[in-house]
């Protein structure tokens, strides 16, 4: 194996300790800000050598974070610096500095520039204390970019909290496991068991004091603690799913998910994860609510990480509170992961801002399912001008829910859309009035999913409609 770079250089490296040490930065515009920024955050004693600065480092210099030298670089400016960087625009200046700080021997960097430069800055993604630097050598920006955005959305922030606690019990691992073998294997299990993972849920105390106990010998053998995520799933689109969603189904033994989640989103949990099918309310196959509690406290029980998918956000329309109910009963941990709500999603979709400034200030989220034949609403409060209606459920009793609310004082002509399948490739909008719909919808057979938007709003999907084959038509024309 050839050990020569593919690069015309090779470089080391290293993160440098220089905590409360001097570093000059000579230039005072927006390249220099960003570079004295990133030695703030390292805590160098920052001076910026210029002769004039931009807004951000005059508030920086005001605020005390950095010494400004109000003039032109000279040699002598970097006398004492343990780092030093030239940020100008001016090509002969930042050679100068680069001259005077190799003379020194102090590490330069010369902003684009890594011939004059003696170290390059990587690309950092911070979790304080954990950073990650990526670098190419400087061959290629944009893959660094592109890189950077993948560990950004791969790595937890909850992991530079871990880190941080590990920190902190170090010394006493040291002391209670003073062979580094059996103090690796203790930390092993506190980096992938239940300490990590109440970490990640957003519960430090509670880990913290989980590490104590595992440290004091308490929590060893018996089964593992389960755990039981409630996530919302979006509205079917899998981009919709939020980071923690893909997380949490990614570390999950078992998956419990109804007809509302497409697939796709299934099929985002890990291989090995069993995956059960709850059903729909009312088909035969189904389990029922109180089946689906019990089903989830046997498998937290049995030492489980359980994800519950559930369409759109678990707590509107979703029956999530009482699902948590039950587990907070039978003393199962939990956490709840919110998810893009259908309202949100078809809204979005659709081009059909829920608010506006002209015609909405606001929205309001029913359900229009049937009971008895009869929708039970609140009319008053939703027959109201200048409110947007989202109705979920409302499929089947669309025409009395048209009907009422044109029976409590809302206009015949008032734009209303169904938003079928939104967010998922087979969408479609049927667009008319609380008047015409009903028989619209009828005439499409629109079959649920679908979500109802009601108001003033729904005028502006003429020109905001962006999704699907429909406004590319539109487009075209
Ligand atoms: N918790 C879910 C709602 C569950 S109630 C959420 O926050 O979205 C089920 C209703 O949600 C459906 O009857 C329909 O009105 C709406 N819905 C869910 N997914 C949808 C989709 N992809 N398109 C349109 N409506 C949807």
């Amino acid at each position: 194996m050839s050990i020569v770079p593919p690069a015309d250089r090779a470089y080391f490296a290293a993160f440098l300790d220089l905590n409360g040490k001097p570093g000059v930065v000579v230039g005072g515009g927006p390249v220099a800000v960003l570079k004295a920024e990133a030695l703030l955050r390292s805590r160098v004693r920052v001076t910026v050598v210029a002769p004039e600065l931009c807004a951000r480092l005059s508030e920086l210099t005001l605020l005390g974070a950095v010494r400004h030298e109000a003039k032109r670089f000279a040699p002598g400016d970097l006398v004492g610096a343990e780092i030093v960087i030239a940020a100008t625009d001016d090509p002969a200046v930042n050679e100068a500095v680069s001259a005077a700080a190799r003379a020194l021997r102090i590490p330069v960097n010369v902003a684009d520039d890594a011939k004059r430069s003696s170290f390059i800055m990587p690309s950092v993604v911070d979790r304080p204390p954990l950073q990650i630097a990526i670098s190419s050598a400087g061959t290629s920006p944009v893959l660094v970019r592109k890189l950077r955005t993948l560990i950004e959305a791969a790595v937890p922030f909850a992991f530079g909290r871990l880190s941080a606690l590990g920190g902190r019990f170090r010394a006493a691992s040291r002391r209670r496991y003073p062979d580094p073998e059996a103090r690796r294997r203790f930390w092993e299990e506190v980096m992938d068991g239940p300490v990590a993972e109440l970490m990640l849920a957003g519960a430090e105390d509670a880990a913290t004091r989980r590490l104590e106990q595992t440290l004091a010998g308490e929590a060893a053998g018996g089964a593992p603690d389960g755990f039981v995520s409630l996530v919302g799933a979006g509205p079917g689109d899998p981009e919709l799913l939020t980071l923690r969603a893909l997380r949490v189904m990614q570390r999950a033994n078992v998956v419990l998910y109804d007809h509302l989640v497409a697939p796709a989103l299934v099929d985002l949990a890990r291989r090995d994860a069993e995956r059960i099918y709850v059903g729909k309310e009312h088909d035969n196959h189904a389990l029922g609510q109180d089946e689906i509690n019990a089903l989830m406290v046997r498998l937290a029980r049995a030492g489980k990480r359980v994800v519950r998918l559930k369409g759109g956000d678990p707590f509107i329309f979703g029956r999530g509170g009482e699902e948590i109910e039950a587990l907070a009963a039978q003393g199962i941990r939990f956490e709840v992961v919110p998810g893009v709500t259908a309202a949100a999603g078809a809204a979005a979709y659709a081009g059909i801002p829920l608010t506006h400034r002209d015609y909405a200030q606001s929205c309001v989220f029913v359900t229009g399912h049937l009971k008895k034949g009869a929708v039970h609403l609140d009319w008053r409060a939703i027959a109201r001008p200048q409110q947007t209606v989202a109705v979920y459920m409302g499929v089947g009793g669309l025409e009395t829910i048209c009907q009422g609310l044109v029976e409590h004082g809302l206009a015949p002509d008032l734009p209303a859309a169904l938003v079928e399948k939104a967010t998922l490739p087979e969408q479609r909008v049927i667009e008319g009035t609380l008047a015409t719909l009903p028989a619209a919808a009828a005439a499409a057979t629109v079959k649920p999913p679908a979500l109802l938007i009601v108001g003033e709003v729904v005028r502006l999907r003429a020109s905001l409609a962006w999704f699907g084959a429909a406004s590319c038509a539109l487009s075209v024309q």
